[in-house]
């Protein structure tokens, strides 16, 4: 529990920054920077590091400077004229998710998040055909062998093998942990043990890890395969990969969806949840997408308790609508379906909305810069930083509990779209 150790000094403080949601962090917030000064990463250490309070706090239309007030009548003029109004971004927490779910509701608006096309192929996959997924807590104390396609995991999750894979305080011990990479190019330096063990890399372009993970079900399955390779993989090296899978007593297959950049990904992810299927007929083995990002798996959370739907879903027809072929942003703006833009970024300045002629309302991460200002900017809090609130873990079980580490003059989301239904 976060907690004030010295005057400015704050410890275990959860972090907003990643999916893994690390809880641990010791934060000085003595100077006008926030500094990390134990348990960080290289990303936490940054983001904390720019939420200066020096940064302009005030809003802006058109460039000036206004109250908020008059940013949020003139955000409320732009929603309400919209015939189609889209809700994007959605960088948030619980509370921040939850006044956008009522202020689409009732102008009408689709809702969407900045990293849905990654996001979608994980629902989309578990949609069709479902999947028996773990926890970080499982992974932490459980793991015998870890499986991960196509992703070093650590560019978006730094800290995932030093909490996770070589934790020292695992219930069933961590000294024999396997690791293993499917794909090419990737830094698998983290992988290696603390004994010096290295992890095994089958090199595989991870375009083609829907066939690897057919030819793992087929060899699990005893079939015979005519062929000597697979995806350009020996056969006898996935024959080996198979027995070692079968033989774990609790394996974790592990992917980033982010890292899958290329069509149908959710065909590949829903190949790598078939696979885990297979496994446990003889023992036992989960998958672990990893995500959790700018908010991402709070915004589903949220869009789903509230409307029955996930992310991609439109409220213009007097209903929840979820279609994630047309309510995709991205796709919405390029096409001209969309009048109205009102984006949300509260944990990260770069995030900016995507270039679009369509009126825009932004709710960022002061000290936000554009290439096209929008019509209105208003600068919000950081969750957990300037205000307390809520986020979603990657592994959709845990909703950590934020503290507000310094006093701050920014608003929240679920402030800022008070002030903008009071205008409505
Ligand atoms: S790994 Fe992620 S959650 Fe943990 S400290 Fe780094 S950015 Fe924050």
């Amino acid at each position: 529990m976060t907690q004030l150790l010295s005057p400015g000094v704050w410890d275990e403080v959860p972090c907003p920054f990643c999916g893994l949601a690390c809880d641990d962090l010791r934060v000085s917030t003595q100077s006008s920077k926030l500094e990390v000064i134990a348990n960080g990463c290289p990303m936490s250490c940054k983001a904390f590091a720019g939420l200066s309070s020096s940064k302009p706090t005030a809003p802006r239309i058109a460039e000036k400077n206004v109250s908020l007030k008059n940013a949020a009548a003139a955000a409320a003029v732009i929603l309400k004229k919209a015939k189609q109004p889209l809700i994007a971004g959605l960088g948030t927490d619980v509370a921040g998710m939850r006044a956008l779910m009522q202020i689409a509701d009732r102008i009408g608006a689709v809702v969407d998040h900045m990293n849905s096309v990654s996001f979608m192929s994980n629902v989309l996959a578990l949609q069709d055909g479902g999947w028996l997924t773990t926890t970080l807590s499982e992974v932490r104390n459980r793991v015998d062998l870890l499986v991960i396609a196509g992703t070093d995991v650590v560019t978006r999750f730094p800290r995932f093998f030093e909490r996770y894979i070589w934790n020292r305080d695992a219930l069933f011990g961590s000294n024999a942990r396997e690791v293993v990479y499917l794909g090419r190019g990737l830094d698998t330096q983290a992988g290696t043990a603390p004994d010096g063990r290295k992890p095994t890399v089958i090199a595989c372009d991870i375009t083609h890890i829907s066939e690897i993970a057919g030819a793992l079900r087929c060899l699990i399955a005893g079939r015979h395969m005519q062929i000597d390779r697979v995806a350009g993989v020996p056969l006898s090296e996935l024959q080996q990969l198979a027995k070692r899978m079968q033989n774990a007593r609790y394996g974790v297959l592990a992917w980033s969806a982010a890292d899958f950049d290329f069509k149908h990904a959710e065909l590949a992810v829903q190949s790598l949840c078939e696979l885990v299927k297979d496994l446990n007929r003889g023992t036992r083995f989960s998958s672990l997408p990893l995500g959790g990002n700018e908010g991402d798996v709070t915004a589903n959370q949220v869009c789903s308790w509230q409307s029955g739907f996930p992310l991609r879903t439109g409220f213009g027809s007097g209903h929840p609508d979820y279609d994630p072929r047309h309510f995709f942003a991205q796709r919405m703006l390029q096409q001209n379906e969309a009048d109205a833009l009102l984006w949300i970024s509260s944990f990260n300045e770069k995030r900016t909305p995507p270039e679009t002629a369509v009126p825009t309302v932004v709710l960022g991460r002061s000290g936000m810069s554009f290439n096209r200002e929008p019509d209105v900017y208003i600068p919000v809090a950081t969750p957990g930083i300037d205000h307390s609130g809520h986020i979603y873990r990657t592994d959709n079980v845990v909703a950590l509990p934020l503290r507000k580490l310094r006093e701050s003059a920014l608003p929240s989301v679920a402030q800022v779209i008070a002030e903008i239904e009071k205008a409505l």
